[in-house]
């Protein structure tokens, strides 16, 4: 009879033993399934701001967590300008990256985790808040993620939690180091397509966007034009006779020209207005939300810092830089039209305004009327206009300098 009963003891402890770990054992799949979903998604992250917008709010969702945050170093401000960058312009920045910090050195971060650089599970402490940025007493417990590559701390990644169980000293930590681990990949990754996508988008002449960067840009500044009823300028910038200062003073020297050019255009431009070299030595230039006054201004500055430039020759002869400039405006009540209809009549009238500036005698702004929508830089008008306008340009230097110029 006693031995009957030990063993009717013992099962019910051997069964409520394994359904303890059956229950685990089911808490562990989810938190594993939980965890692959978000793994999956972080790895097929198209850029650095969907990843960050990912860390920062699906790992919340899929979790049920109070606050993520994430810190990354970022020495040379190389993320902040990818960030910044306005390249995933289809997300909104501002939002994604709430809970980010961009350190310019990782000290803050050796200092929280010391040298063994490993998660740390725990109840929240006084010298954690700086990594959080939440209201006293909304976090109860933390768990911090050192994310490295090759031995250097590259960011982390913190999660904190009201509830003082979430996260407790000695608890496992293999899912979140893995996760750690992922997520410094991904983020090495990022970072090195997005330093590729912008050495593809800069010329490497000027250091300014590309003619691939602007036709990526513009028809995004349009369409922002046009829903938030803001007027949009466009200039055309164009050497005036360039080809006479490579001829003179050698491509060295012209090439430094196009690079002072580039700086003093930029110098005049405000942070969210796009600059692009359209090519050889042509520039185009954006100016969001900018009436036709501010942008003449623009524009008239422009000019009259490059004809201040003071270059010396070789020679020591002084060369004289001047530059001619077409300006168009997208004024803030345009409703009609398609946007690559109004893109295209914009850039013709910039484009006309610039050929009026050279006609009526180069170093000037030409602020462009209404232009016939037809002259668009690729339009059939304006391919059968282009050669006849280079024909009658060279001509006129022939007659000028009585023989025709070297090709550089
Ligand atoms: P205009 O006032 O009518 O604009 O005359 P221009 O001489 O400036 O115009 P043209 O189109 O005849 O010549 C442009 C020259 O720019 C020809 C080309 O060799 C030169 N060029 C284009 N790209 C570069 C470059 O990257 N470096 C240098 N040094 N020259 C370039
Ligand atoms: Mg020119
Ligand atoms: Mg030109």
């Amino acid at each position: 009879m006693i031995t009957n009963n030990l063993l009717e003891a013992e099962n019910v402890s051997l069964r409520q033993q394994l359904g303890t770990l059956l229950h685990e054992a089911r808490q562990n799949e989810d938190k594993m399934r939980r965890f692959d979903q978000l793994e999956r998604l972080l790895i097929g992250a198209g850029s650095l701001l969907e990843l960050v917008r990912l860390l920062l709010a699906e790992y919340k969702l899929a979790f049920g967590l109070e606050f993520v945050t994430l810190a990354l170093v970022d020495r040379d401000g190389e993320a902040t300008r990818i960030l910044e960058s306005g390249l995933d312009s289809g997300l909104n920045s501002n939002r994604a990256c709430t809970g980010l910090t961009l350190l310019s050195s990782p000290a803050p971060l050796e200092t929280l985790y010391k040298a063994l650089r490993r998660p740390f599970l725990g109840a929240f402490s006084e010298h954690h808040r700086p990594h959080f940025n939440a209201p006293p007493g909304a976090i109860a417990s933390v768990a911090l993620l050192p994310l490295t590559r090759q031995g250097e701390l590259i960011g982390s990644l913190h999660f904190g939690s009201a509830d003082p169980e979430r996260y407790r000293t000695g608890c496992a930590t293999d899912f979140l180091e893995r996760l750690a681990e992922i997520i410094a990949i991904c983020l090495e990754s990022a970072l090195t397509q997005e330093r590729l996508k912008l050495a593809g988008l800069t010329d490497g002449l000027t250091g300014v966007q590309n003619r691939r960067y602007f036709e990526h840009r513009y028809p995004v500044e349009i369409s922002q034009a046009r829903r938030y009823k803001h007027s949009l300028a466009c200039m055309f910038l164009d050497i005036d006779k360039f080809k006479r200062i490579n001829d003179s003073h050698g491509h060295q020297t012209g090439d430094e020209v196009l690079r002072r050019v580039a700086r003093i255009i930029q110098s005049q431009l405000r942070a969210g207005d796009t600059i692009a070299r359209y090519g050889g030595e042509e520039f185009v230039v954006l100016l969001p939300q900018s009436g036709l006054h501010h942008a003449r201004q623009v524009a008239e500055r422009i000019r009259s810092s490059i004809e201040e430039i003071r270059l010396q020759a070789h020679s020591g002869q002084a060369i004289k830089v001047t530059i001619s400039i077409g300006l168009s405006m997208l004024p803030d009540t345009e409703q009609a039209g398609q946007h690559p209809q109004l893109a295209e009549r914009l850039i013709a009238a910039a484009d006309q305004a610039l050929y009026q500036a050279k006609n009526g005698g180069r170093n000037r702004v030409v602020c462009a009327g209404n232009l016939p929508p037809g002259l668009a830089r690729n339009s059939r008008w304006a391919r059968i206009l282009r050669p006849l306008r280079t024909c009658v340009s060279r001509l006129k230097r022939v007659k000028f300098y009585g023989r025709p110029r070297r090709q550089p």
